[in-house]
């Protein structure tokens, strides 16, 4: 009988778990471990932020895809990975695990940059309860305005002007109205500010895309300050620095949220792991270069194109590649004691980025879509990864069949 643990039950980890469980019948015992007894797709965080989700539409049990008679869930903390003994050791549970087979998908943290006053006075946006908190701050300052009469309730600061920022943005322009019933404004008074370091927002895609994409942002009201770099945050506060120049200027609000960048988890650091910012550079089958029973998918992970140049960046969507890839690997390794002969390829196939509910822009299989098209074509992905791990029940149960919302 071969242990495979499994850690993290996010994109990566639990698309391991559900290949895994459809490919091997007998021989193998699987343990998947995550903080959370539920899986969340992180790809729609923003949208719980800004309250356009309730976060059970973007979320499911993990026990509705596990299947008990190959599989033990255990919702724990993982603190430590020991490669040498090959054990894994978790918070609450007493004993150690024990594997053959470890498939580390720990997936992301905020990332501060080491500028002062980003984890005192700024909302980080990577699970479920951190968007959650997000929202009942951005209610709390609308409800509070009704008294204090004080703009700053009615500004929210997204700190980075990144794909996350601007999907952010997106999603409070549509939140809006709903926002100044709370506080009893017209919704022009609630206003929405990005602070972003770059001048050349979203590289991710080509200039012409991304300036529409941008300009989209700002013409539906949010305030753009680009090459403007963040220097510290205060409460209510966010000092930067615009261009070359040396003075600070700052900015106000009630609601400061912190979205320049996020890294891999620091467990694979304090766990040993040759990495950087959180990423291990895997070999060209997903194994830690020093050992080759432990598979590092997602955002921990690091993927080498065939370019050579730079990593893929880090996405839900080859984060599900590595998951297919290593389930098999695994099931052929368990099956036949030898391993997928091929390495692992990857081919994008396009990012979309939406810009609330109906709006979007983006490249899908080599095409440049925007508008209407864009946002649906972003929620026909999304359904697909839901309907890949979590079946057909929680599409149903998600309603997810309809592109409007
Ligand atoms: C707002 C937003 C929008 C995005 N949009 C897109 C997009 O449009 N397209 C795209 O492809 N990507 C997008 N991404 C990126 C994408 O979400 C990540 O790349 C993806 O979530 C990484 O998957 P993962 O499996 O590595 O980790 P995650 O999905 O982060 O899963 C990690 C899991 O590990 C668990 N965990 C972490 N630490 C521990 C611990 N110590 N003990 C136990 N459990 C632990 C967590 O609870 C979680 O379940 C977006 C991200 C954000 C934040």
């Amino acid at each position: 009988m071969k242990e495979v643990v499994v850690l993290g039950a996010g994109y990566a980890g639990l698309k391991t778990v559900v290949l895994l469980q459809k490919k091997i019948k007998d021989n193998v015992h699987i343990i998947l471990v995550d903080r959370n007894d539920y899986h969340f797709e992180a790809t729609d965080l923003h949208e719980v932020a800004a309250g356009t989700q309730t976060p059970s539409r973007i979320s499911y049990p993990i026990s509705d895809v596990v299947k008990p008679n190959i599989t033990t869930f255990i919702q724990d903390e993982v603190v430590g990975v020991d490669t040498a003994n090959k054990t894994v050791k978790l918070a609450k549970h007493a004993e150690l695990l024990h594997y053959d087979y470890c498939v580390v998908g720990l997936g992301f943290v905020s990332e501060s940059f080491g500028i002062s006053g980003v984890d005192e006075n700024a909302f980080p946006m990577t699970d479920v309860d951190e968007a959650k908190t997000i929202y009942n701050h951005i209610i709390a300052k609308m409800q509070d305005y009704q008294q204090s009469k004080n703009p700053d309730d009615l500004h929210i600061i997204i700190c980075g002007g990144g794909f996350t920022g601007i999907e952010l943005a997106g999603a409070l322009v549509d939140a809006r109205p709903s926002y100044a019933k709370i506080a009893g404004v017209d919704p022009s008074e609630i206003k929405i500010t990005l602070i972003e370091a770059s001048t050349r927002l979203l590289p991710m895609f080509s200039e012409k895309l991304a300036d529409y994409g941008v300009n989209l942002v700002k013409k539906l009201g949010v305030q753009l300050f680009d090459g403007s770099r963040i220097s510290r945050i205060e409460p209510g506060k966010v000092y930067y620095k615009h261009g070359d120049d040396t003075e600070e200027q700052t900015q106000s609000a009630g609601t400061i949220i912190w979205t320049t960048g996020v890294s891999g988890n620091p467990l694979m650091a304090e766990a040993g792991f040759k990495e950087r910012r959180g990423r291990v550079m895997v070999t060209d089958h997903l194994n830690d270069p020093d050992h080759d029973d432990v598979y590092i998918l997602g955002d921990v992970a690091a993927v080498m194109p065939p370019d050579g140049k730079r990593p893929y960046p880090t996405t839900a969507q080859i984060a599900l590649a590595m998951a297919d890839f290593t389930a098999e690997d695994i099931a052929s390794r368990i099956k036949t004691g030898k391993r997928k002969a091929k390495a692992f390829t990857y081919k994008s196939l396009g990012t979309v980025a939406s810009v609330g509910n109906t709006r979007g822009f983006g490249e899908a299989m080599g095409h440049e879509i925007k508008g209407y098209t864009a946002s649906a074509m972003k929620k026909i992905i999304a359904d697909r990864s839901l309907m890949e791990t979590g079946g057909v029940k929680e599409l149903l149960s998600k309603g997810r069949f309809d592109l409007y919302h």
